[in-house]
């Protein structure tokens, strides 16, 4: 058994227990003890599904090497565009590791794949009876990898929560044609904060009435503080790396850089915990767009959420409040809980805190940071395509950018890429200069021009048929759950 720690103290927990909860009772975030020491000749040839199935059994403990192969196996199977799930390319002077062949398009798809199969599974090792029902807002592209991550996954049920006529075309019929004989896809009359609202008021009525335990049910969210949905992004650290041995162009051991276009801290975290794990990483790249709050923590040790929040061609990075680097403050702070409270309190009220210079040390030692603003990540998409003929999204386009900036430390550089740029199809024709067109035809304009083949999931969702029509009224949501989803 392994053990998982909140963040701002307590017992010590199991993964199952970890995962089924989500939070830490005490508002922390479970985060490990100890990291297991992976054995990187063991992996070398291994498959993709193999690396991640290995080294989520080695993170959690507590589950079997057959029982995580299963869930792995049924997480990806069939879902993902290449058996690889990962693939690496060389672009130019860098690599780009692909997270996006998933059923949305997007790097979310590799964690949401998962995590439903962990809590199923948790469920059953906790001797919990009750079904999980996820209940999520979205303001556009979560909400559709979390319903392909649920839809029938025994034992779970998942309803999402989208502001009506506040999604892209795109995004809306990605919800809107959703099959599964467990979802319900709901739109609200209000903006996205009125639908995030309206479900944490449904997550506070259920802890004071406990309305959905008399309906043999838990509320469970999928957001990206769950450990189930951060470990299992460690593993295509492992893969690229691999990779990179496999084709010779590093040898076994050498360090190289990972730059990580970074919203939550989620993503560029996992990186962390594989080096925590021995993959040999020189730096973390840790990229901000406009928004750049990281990069300024980084650089003085000082968090700062007080200042203008700006929408970017790169909303997934459009945050203010990093969930997940209060785990590294945890980790990088030698388990120091009191300090990661203290600091959290201090951003909750005072909306900053200053991080010890010890902390901030450690940090610097595995991270560099840079931002790159809209214009900034727009060349970068002209050029790569002009020069390489390789399309980036506007998120890998900021890690790109960022990349280049950080300059030669002699080390081979992957360069993580999030989204499909048929996700992104307007802001992608506009930096190459063409006329900004919405929703489908954009990506039409985009195949015109750049012949890099639609995603089949994208481009199948003109011919599916409607199947979600609910509207409510963002003061009926409580009661739609109550009555249409338990
Ligand atoms: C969520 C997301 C990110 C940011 O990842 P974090 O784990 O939040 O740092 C980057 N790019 C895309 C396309 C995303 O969807």
């Amino acid at each position: 058994m392994k053990f998982y720690r909140s963040t701002r103290g307590g017992a010590a927990v199991g993964a199952p227990e970890a995962i089924l909860a989500g939070i830490a009772p005490d508002g922390g975030l479970y985060t490990p003890e100890e990291f297991p020491a992976i054995d990187l000749n063991a992996l070398s040839g291994a498959s993709a599904l193999a690396i991640s199935s290995e080294i989520l059994y080695q993170l959690l403990g507590d589950f079997s090497r057959e029982e995580m192969e299963t869930i792995v196996r049924q997480g990806y199977a069939g879902k993902f565009a290449t058996e690889e799930l990962t693939p690496l390319l060389q672009v130019g002077n860098q690599y780009v590791l692909e997270l996006f062949h998933g059923p949305t398009s997007a790097f979310k798809d590799v964690a949401l794949s998962i995590l439903p199969r962990l809590l199923s599974a948790s469920r059953e090792k906790m001797g919990v009876r009750e079904e999980i029902v996820i209940l999520t807002a979205t303001s556009g592209d979560t909400g559709k990898a979390a319903l392909e991550g649920f839809r029938d996954v025994p034992g779970t049920r998942i309803a999402v929560f989208y502001p009506h006529g506040g999604v892209s075309d795109v995004q809306y019929r990605q919800m809107a044609t959703q099959e599964g004989a467990n979802v319900r896809v709901c739109a609200v009359r209000g903006n996205f904060d009125d639908a995030q609202t309206g479900v944490k008021r449904i997550f506070a009525d259920d802890r004071k009435n406990h309305w959905a335990a008399a309906k043999k049910a838990v509320l469970s969210s999928a957001n990206s503080i769950n450990l189930g949905r951060l470990a299992p992004q460690v593993a295509y650290y492992f893969k690229a790396y691999l990779d990179l041995v496999r084709r010779g162009a590093i040898a076994m051991g050498e360090t190289i850089n990972f730059a990580v276009p970074t919203g939550n801290f989620g993503d560029i975290l996992a990186g962390e915990f594989a080096r925590r794990m021995g993959l040999p990483v020189e730096k973390l790249i840790c990229a901000s767009n406009r928004n750049n709050v990281l990069t300024d923590f980084i650089r003085t040790g000082i968090y700062d959420r007080r200042r203008a929040f700006y929408k970017t061609a790169s909303p997934s990075m459009d945050i203010l409040v990093s969930s997940n680097l209060e785990r590294y403050l945890y980790l990088a702070g030698g388990g120091d809980a009191a300090l990661v409270s203290n600091l959290m309190q201090a951003l909750e009220s005072e909306g900053v805190y200053r991080a010890p210079e010890s902390l901030m040390q450690e940090m610097r030692a595995h991270f560099l940071a840079g931002s790159a603003d809209d214009a900034a990540a727009f060349r970068a998409i002209a050029e790569v395509w002009e020069k390489e003929g390789y399309l980036l999204d506007p998120h890998t386009a900021v890690a790109w950018s960022v990349a280049q900036a950080c300059g030669d430390n002699g080390k081979k550089t992957v360069v993580l890429s999030t989204a499909s740029p048929y996700k992104f199809s307007r802001d992608v024709l506009t930096a190459l200069g063409a006329p900004a067109e919405d929703g489908f035809q954009a990506m039409d304009a985009l195949f015109a021009r750049t012949g890099i083949p639609i995603p089949r999931n994208l481009a199948d969702l003109r011919a599916l048929p409607i199947l979600h029509r609910d509207v409510v009224e963002k003061d009926r949501m409580l009661s739609y759950v109550k009555e249409a989803v338990l």
